[in-house]
């Protein structure tokens, strides 16, 4: 299975797609995530990175493309994967259909705008093992520490309510027309993202017939 997460920041792409790696035992490739890594390790696509991330705009599409190509290539990929963040613009779309990527399906997880500031300014991940949690909806046992691994958790510095803004207004101008990209390809499916974690989870699963 190849599968593609669309919806807005905030939407739950990352917590759903948790919950498919774990179900289907494939990977769940975020470039949101490696981008981070980079950032964090202070490498050369790192330091170019930054800057567009802090402002909330998108990084340019060759990089990540780099970054995809590089991922897609190691071994656990070869069973299938859920791209998480990517492709977020139609010449990246392009580019995944040129590279011969045969996406399966593409899930869209739909969350209005008015939902999403509320979301994002709740979110933490782990500093260590990126699980994310939310301080109402997805809360951990102990406030502060991953369920998981006993890591710290921390607030993305992209999720303040300004950046955030902005954030939502790229994935209109950017990333929605992808919707139509792969409607017209039949094979887009639109779940609703506002209900609790687990009642989504099942939504998902009826959606993509697991
Ligand atoms: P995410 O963790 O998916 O919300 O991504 C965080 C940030 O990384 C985004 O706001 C973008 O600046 C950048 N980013 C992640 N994936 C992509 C992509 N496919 N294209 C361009 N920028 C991206």
């Amino acid at each position: 299975m190849k599968l593609v997460l669309l919806g807005a920041p905030g939407s739950g792409k990352g917590t759903q797609a948790e919950k498919l790696s774990a179900l289907l035992g494939i990977p769940t490739i975020s470039t949101g995530a490696i981008i981070r890594e980079h950032i964090n390790g202070k490498t050369e696509l790192g330091l170019k990175a930054a800057g567009y991330i802090a402002e909330g705009q998108l990084v340019p599409d060759e990089l990540i493309i780099d970054i995809v190509i590089n991922r897609l290539n190691q071994d656990d990929c070869k069973d299938g994967y859920i791209l998480d963040g990517f492709p977020r613009t139609i010449p990246q779309a392009e580019a995944a259909e040129r590279l011969g990527l045969n996406i399966d399906k593409v899930l869209d997880i739909f969350v209005p705008d008015e939902a999403i500031v509320d979301r994002l300014s709740g979110r933490r991940e782990c500093r260590i093992c990126r699980t994310p949690f939310h301080t109402i909806y997805n809360a951990p046992s102990i406030p502060g520490v991953c369920d998981k691994c006993g890591g710290e958790l921390i607030r993305r510095a992209d999720d303040e309510p300004e950046t955030i803004k902005k954030r939502l207004a790229v994935y209109h101008a950017e990333t929605e027309p992808l919707e139509d990209f792969y409607r017209e390809r039949g094979i887009l499916t639109v779940v609703e993202g506002r209900k609790k974690i687990e009642d989504t989870t099942r939504d998902v699963r009826e959606a993509l017939g697991l």
